[in-house]
């Protein structure tokens, strides 16, 4: 490869939400180790970001290495329409013991906005086997993120959700406001107003409701209280509407439980799980739904779930997810997450009396700060890299979400840069 290869990325790569005009510097890694990304110039940074939420365990760990090396050598893939593995039923079977009860039917796929796009299908397809295909519109709220897919990006937030000039051609669907109430404590039923009031004017025809429980992520990064979430659930019963929780930022105990939805004793009728689901090694998703609703899509025609993407269930992904999930079930997780959600408290609440600060909001192995004003991601991207750390903000929000694994020291440095950065740059 040419010498120039970074200038090649650069005239020829898209990156996320990236523009091939000038775009802005992308720092090349040669390797990672426990929370550490390797910059080929020798520095190495703390990662506060667990590659968007999924590295849970840190990188290169001998553990899932081993479980996916072991399972390259018997094989890397084999199609799964009429064909079955050992992986994806060891790891249906985990995935139904962890999550609530009466989730029981395993859809493997991909990614994470695939994962939505089946539950999306799923809840319709439910509702036109049960009689009712005028059932197939969404209820969500304002500040969503679910994927960049057609079927997800209609129900991101469609101002904030990055996907608002494609919105002439997205389905239109129901958005409530956004939730404002941050705890149980300060619960007032007018909370939910909005929202019970879309449903109860729309409910013939609305398939599902769908939602991130508790926190929010790249929707805004907000948190809301558990209450919301119990009385969502209560008004789905009511006016006969399914439940979608969408699981892929929040699973795997990011916020303190297993699913955020424990803390709200919410079961939902769907569940999309993905991101930390291999421990970040491979592309992996799973929607689970009930016996119920896949009782009822099979007994009516087409008598089949229209879904089948060619990876669907790729032993290797399968087998490092199996391996993730149990190293996550032996390790004293609650205790570490609750530690991180203690130092986060403690390390960054102080940048809440900043002026340029208007809020700081912290949620388990989570931490958010917001400012006033939209960040200069150049500049600010730039600082965190010569502090040592790799953080990542977007728009006004500066936020974490490191690995488990993280000691405190380590996190210490990454709330440090955080500090400095949003004292110094703004
Ligand atoms: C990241 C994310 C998705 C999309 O997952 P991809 O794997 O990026 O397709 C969907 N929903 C939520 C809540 C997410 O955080």
């Amino acid at each position: 490869m040419n010498k120039n290869w970074l200038s090649f990325d650069k005239t020829h790569i898209w990156h996320p939400y990236s523009t091939m005009q000038n775009p802005l510097p992308v720092y090349p890694i040669v390797s990672a180790e426990g929370v550490y990304l390797q910059l080929e110039n020798g520095n190495k940074l703390i990662d506060g970001m667990a590659s968007w939420w999924s590295a849970i365990h840190g990188y290169n760990h001998p553990v899932l290495n081993a479980a996916m090396r072991n399972q390259l050598d018997k094989m890397a893939h084999v199609m799964f329409g009429g064909l079955t593995h050992r992986p994806a039923v060891e790891l249906a079977e985990l995935l139904v013991k962890i999550t609530p009860n009466s989730l029981e039917q395993v859809f493997f796929c991909d990614s994470g906005s695939v994962a939505v796009e089946v539950a999306i299908k799923m809840a319709i397809q439910y509702w036109y086997a049960s009689g009712k295909p005028e059932k197939q519109k969404l209820l969500t709220i304002r500040c969503g993120y679910h994927g960049d897919t057609f079927g997800a990006m209609a129900v991101c937030d469609p101002v904030n959700g990055m996907h608002n000039i494609f919105s002439h051609i997205l389905p239109s669907h129901y958005f409530a406001d956004a939730p404002t109430c941050k705890n149980d404590d300060e619960w007032q039923p007018e909370a939910i107003t909005i929202f019970k009031n879309l449903l109860e004017q729309n409910h013939t025809e609305i398939a599902a409701v769908i939602l991130e429980p508790l926190l929010q992520g790249a929707g805004g990064m907000r948190i809301y209280c558990p209450e919301y979430l119990r009385q969502v659930s209560l008004l789905c019963k009511e006016y006969n509407v399914l439940l979608i929780l969408d699981e892929i930022a929040t699973g795997f105990g990011r916020t303190g439980t297993m699913f955020a939805c424990e803390q709200a004793d919410v079961i939902p009728d769907i569940l999309c799980l993905g991101k930390a689901l291999t421990g970040g090694y491979m592309s992996l998703a799973a929607t689970l739904t009930t016996t119920k609703i896949s009782n009822v899509i099979s007994a009516q025609p087409p008598g089949v779930f229209m879904h089948g993407p060619t990876f669907m269930a790729n032993p290797l992904a399968c087998s490092v997810a199996i391996a993730s999930v149990n190293q996550l079930l032996n390790s004293p997780w609650q205790q570490r997450i609750n530690q991180i959600e203690q130092q986060l408290f403690a390390e960054l609440s102080p940048c809440a009396s900043l002026p340029q600060v208007t809020d700081v909001r912290i949620k388990g192995a989570v931490g958010i700060v917001e400012l006033k004003n939209q960040i200069n991601m150049e500049q600010v991207q730039q600082k965190f890299v010569k502090l040592g750390v790799w953080v990542r903000p977007f728009r006004n929000l500066i936020y974490i979400m490191p690995p488990y694994i993280i000691t405190s020291e380590e996190l210490t440095k990454v709330t440090d840069a955080i500090v400095e950065v949003v004292t110094d740059n703004f």
